[in-house]
């Protein structure tokens, strides 16, 4: 096992890898930028070095600081979270090269993933079902992009082969618009994300999110934890999620998890994974593959009783799962809800000096934060401060957890979304379970009238 490991991220990830290696018995390296000195998760670590200044560009993406970080720290492996440089496979190379453990999986499979379109052929390629569209990247022919559009149906989603984080995608309801909005997403494509390639798919009308958690060793083993449903989204981003996903029948889940399972090893996948797919009308279609461990994490480590980045941090050491598919029994019901500081209707970041924070406990309760009283939440970085997640045996109970822990949150001198947590726990769609990917925001456009 490692003896020392540097966490390459920052907020409550950071924290999160911390414990676990803490766990482990594995000394943590934080790296941090100036905005992040004063972070008492910085202070915990055994040791802590500073990458740059608050700008993400300087200090968190900044790979040679990084990988010197690592070289004065003599950490032997680079734990990169979530975000930042987690799905960059040219940093995964530079860190294997500079002869450090990358605790994730292999540069070529992120760079596969990475690709939109070369996911897609992997999948169809390992039998996973994938959302009908053209096959592989549009071509230049207008009159091949209409006959393609044709066959797979309109309306149609246009979408950037490099893309992620909900940009680079266009839906296309007519043959009138189509040319145009091709040729539209490829120009932004090109300057985002520095790559022309758009693809085409059916746009799904009302589909759910749900995803499949893997874990892979190195030794030809993969399982899968169950779903997620990760429906209550806002402009793409994640609000809550929960685990088991209501109403979907359990085979149906078997069915899709053992193919994911299958392809991970198709693929030679190692690590932590998530397929994330659309679900409607009983069918699931693959959209990505994340490749890294995810925000919503401790939901399906609720219900496994698998500790998730402990199993990152073993197979990452060479060491085989401890425990096979069979093996696996998934155990009540557990939600999340991601705590963000901005305003909870508006939607404006609220970065700043917090002044109370009094978190929930109790049974069935978990809060993973870096937050605390006197906490200063940088204006640098991504919204989100902590996560709290609950446990129950029956979803009933987990709401109520949920109830009960957001009553009890004192947070002042920052704007928080918990009294959006506190509506959308009471809603009588979501209490009903199975809302689709656009109800949070229709749900938050009737209530601006
Ligand atoms: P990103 O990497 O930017 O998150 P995804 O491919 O995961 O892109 O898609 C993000 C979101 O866009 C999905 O969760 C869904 O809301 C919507 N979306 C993507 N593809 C389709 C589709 N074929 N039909 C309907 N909605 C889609």
């Amino acid at each position: 096992m490692f003896k020392k490991i540097l966490i390459a991220n920052r907020g409550e990830i950071a924290l999160r890898v911390q414990r676990a290696c803490r766990e482990m018995g594995i000394k943590a390296v934080m790296v941090y930028s100036e905005a992040d000195r004063d972070a008492k998760y910085v202070r915990l670590a055994d040791e802590a070095v500073c990458i740059g200044p608050a700008p993400s560009g300087q200090s968190y993406l900044n790979m040679p600081a990084i990988i010197s970080a690592a070289e004065v720290t003599d950490a032997e492996a680079i734990h990169p979270g979530y975000g930042f440089l987690s799905e960059n496979a040219d940093f995964a190379e530079r860190v294997e090269r500079s002869g450090f453990t990358f605790i994730g999986p292999t540069p070529e499979s992120i760079r596969i993933m990475g690709d939109k379109v070369s996911a897609k052929q992997a999948m169809i390629r390992a039998g996973v079902p994938c959302v009908p569209g053209s096959e592989g990247a549009l071509p230049d022919d207008p009159a091949v992009i209409k006959k393609t559009a044709k066959a797979v149906g309109y309306p149609v989603i246009i979408k950037a082969a490099g893309g992620g984080g909900g940009r680079g995608m266009r839906v296309v309801h007519t043959e009138a618009a189509l040319i145009h909005a091709v040729q539209t997403t490829k120009a932004e494509a090109a300057a985002a994300f520095g790559n022309p390639e758009v693809y085409m798919e059916k746009f799904l009308q009302n589909p759910r999110h749900i995803e499949i958690q893997v874990l892979a060793d190195t030794h030809r083993n993969a399982v899968y934890l169950g779903e997620r449903d990760c429906s209550m989204q806002r402009r793409h981003q994640k609000v809550i999620e929960e685990a088991p996903a209501p109403g979907i029948p359990r085979r149906l889940i078997e069915k899709i998890g053992d193919r994911c399972a299958a392809a991970c090893k198709k693929i030679g996948y190692r690590g932590a994974g998530t397929f994330e797919f659309l679900y409607e009308n009983g069918e699931f279609y693959f959209i990505e593959m994340n490749t890294r461990v995810q925000v919503e994490h401790p939901v399906t480590e609720w219900i496994s009783g698998i500790d998730i980045v402990r199993t990152q941090i073993a197979v990452a050491a060479g060491e085989k799962l401890p425990f096979t598919q069979r093996q696996i029994q998934l155990k009540g019901h557990a939600i999340e809800c991601r705590v963000n500081a901005e305003d909870a209707y508006k939607f404006t970041p609220s970065p700043g000096r917090i002044t109370t924070w009094h978190m929930p406990g109790g049974p069935g309760v978990r809060v993973d934060s870096h937050a605390y009283t006197n906490y200063f939440v940088p204006p640098n970085y991504d919204s989100m401060i902590g996560k709290i997640i609950v446990h129950g045996d029956t979803r009933e109970q987990a709401l109520a957890r949920m109830r009960t822990a957001l009553s009890e949150c004192v947070v002042e001198g920052i704007k928080t979304n918990i009294p959006l947590h506190r509506e959308l726990m009471v809603d009588a769609s979501f209490v009903a379970g199975g809302t689709n990917i656009h109800y949070l925001e229709e749900w938050l456009s009737q209530r601006e009238r």
